[in-house]
């Protein structure tokens, strides 16, 4: 059984609820990165499971747009040091091409759900405080002041300040979210009033004037949304933790039953280094630069891999990533247990195959589709969306060439006869001219075709078959290895074959 039946027949026994939601929510302060991802893909899996069992429910993400910024990170330009403390919604675009801060950030990911698949309903932070959503929680929240400090000093450990608020106002003269006390206020106007480290006093609504504090926050979103399952990151449900805070807050302030938690392990990227050097394992961190934005990673991935990916492992082991070769041998595996990539002719062509048609037409879409004809795949010309589909393949091999592959998977096909080709003893530069059939038969050479002639040759020189490989790899590419002979071969022009394999005979 996948885990996410066994978890959703778990809650469904658990909780009696006519409608369960299943809510997620990442901060948009940087690049949404694959690590991210993790926690949609599980409450999707989740989600999905409890609709195949005939259950009611939504599935929901919440982009904590209300946020402030922390700090200025690395990538931000110096003048953003005068935006921290704001809230992301209210921060200009670092690149000018988005409305605010989050949604630079927000916008590129709901794109990758739309393109892993994924419906979700979408909440931003900063839209529900403005309207009337969270007017009755922020009330609440105010009036028990001293019961919520109670619990967060009972189940933290730590001491909350005498002037700490649930509530963080928004300074109408720095814009900041992070730097205003609370000195009182008016549960009927639905205001408070403030006094910020500025200078300002002030009034701020419960109408998008402030925001709750975050573990008051987290509690009162579950009861505002209905929240009943809840995916998040092992750290949030540590003993003590933000998890265990928000449960009593729920139940003691808004008695509302906390939803039930999936608490998950990290993806852990591991990328080469230097060449030579041992291959890094560590946790995704935007701020530390350990990451990939998932919007970047889909441009080398198929979707439907990546998420394969990530939910067929347990939440509760962590995942390593390396998007090099290890990531090729998911797909390869993928592609034998699940099916082909792609609609059409291109779910056809194993994504391997793919590296080597991509690599011998040089990026160039037509000599492409010439390639694929000639390696035995039938491609129609006025199959629009077959050839959309050859293309949108044809990128993520593409990408995936440029930024992750290692050396071994790269070559290049020589225009001129390599050099290295008189290193061979004259007996193996004979045999590869041996490999070239018939002049008729040589446009029907079949991969496989190839494979056996190459074996075929060596025995009747008495060569060891590798040598034989080794040596044509040299004559093709100025290389010893390269991609599966009988694939090159016979995806590369006949003509070129004949040519190149006499040059090397004749030396
Ligand atoms: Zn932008
Ligand atoms: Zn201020």
């Amino acid at each position: 059984m996948h885990w996410s039946l066994a978890i959703a027949k778990e809650i469904v026994e658990r909780r009696k609820e006519k409608k369960h939601v299943v809510a997620t929510g990442i901060t948009p302060s940087g690049d949404i990165h694959v690590g991210n991802l993790r926690e949609i893909i599980i409450a999707d899996a989740v989600h999905t499971a409890l609709v195949n069992m005939g259950v009611d429910a939504r599935l929901i993400y919440i982009a904590d747009t209300f946020d402030p910024l922390r700090r200025r990170y690395s990538f931000l330009p110096e003048e953003y040091e005068s935006h921290v403390g704001k809230p992301l919604s209210e921060i200009p675009d670092p690149e000018g091409c988005h409305s605010s801060y989050a949604d630079h950030f927000l916008l590129p990911f709901l794109d990758s759900l739309d393109n892993l698949g994924i419906k979700i309903e979408i909440f931003k932070a900063d839209e529900m405080y403005k309207s009337e959503m969270y007017v009755d929680v922020i009330k609440e929240a105010i009036v028990r002041r001293d019961d919520l400090a109670r619990i967060i000093e009972q189940v933290s450990g730590r001491q909350v300040p005498e002037e700490w608020a649930p509530f963080n106002p928004l300074c109408d003269a720095c814009g900041r979210i992070t730097s205003a006390i609370v000195k009182g206020y008016d549960l009927n106007k639905q205001e408070v009033y403030y006094e910020c480290e500025c200078g300002n006093k002030g009034t701020a609504s419960f109408r998008g004037g402030g925001k709750l504090a975050w573990r008051v926050d987290w509690a009162a979103r579950w009861k505002i949304l209905g929240v009943t399952i809840e995916p998040f990151g092992k750290d949030h449900a540590a003993p003590g933790g933000s998890y265990d805070t928000g449960k009593r807050i729920s139940s003691e302030i808004y008695h509302y039953e906390a939803p039930y938690p999936i608490p998950f392990e990290h993806i852990l990227l591991k990328m080469k280094g230097e060449q030579g050097t041992k291959a890094k394992v560590t946790a995704m961190s935007s701020s530390r630069g350990t990451n990939i934005p998932v919007h970047e990673m889909l441009e080398a991935v198929p979707p439907e891999v990546l998420k394969h990916i990530i939910s067929r492992v347990r939440p509760d082991k962590h995942i390593e990533f390396d998007p090099s070769l290890p990531l090729l041998h998911l797909i390869d595996e993928y592609e034998r247990e699940i099916g082909g990539i792609g609609r059409g002719v291109a779910g056809k062509i194993p994504f391997r195959h793919f590296i080597t048609l991509v690599q011998i037409a040089r990026g160039d879409f037509s000599k492409l589709l010439e390639v694929i004809k000639r390696s035995g795949y039938e491609v129609r010309e006025e199959d629009q969306e077959g050839i959309k589909e050859i293309w949108k393949k044809a990128r993520h091999v593409e990408n995936w060439l440029r930024r992750y592959a290692p050396p071994s998977v790269k070559f290049e096909v020589q225009a001129k006869l390599p050099a290295e080709i008189r290193t061979l003893s004259p007996a193996h530069r004979k045999a590869i001219e041996q490999i070239l059939p018939e002049d008729k038969e040589l446009p029907t050479m079949s991969a496989e075709d190839w494979h056996n002639r190459i074996y075929e040759v060596a025995s009747a020189n008495d060569i060891a078959p590798k040598e034989l490989f080794v040596a044509t790899y040299m004559a093709l590419l100025g290389q010893p290895s390269g991609p599966r002979a009988g694939w090159l071969l016979g995806s590369l022009d006949p003509k070129f074959l004949r040519k190149r394999f006499k040059e090397v005979g004749e030396l």
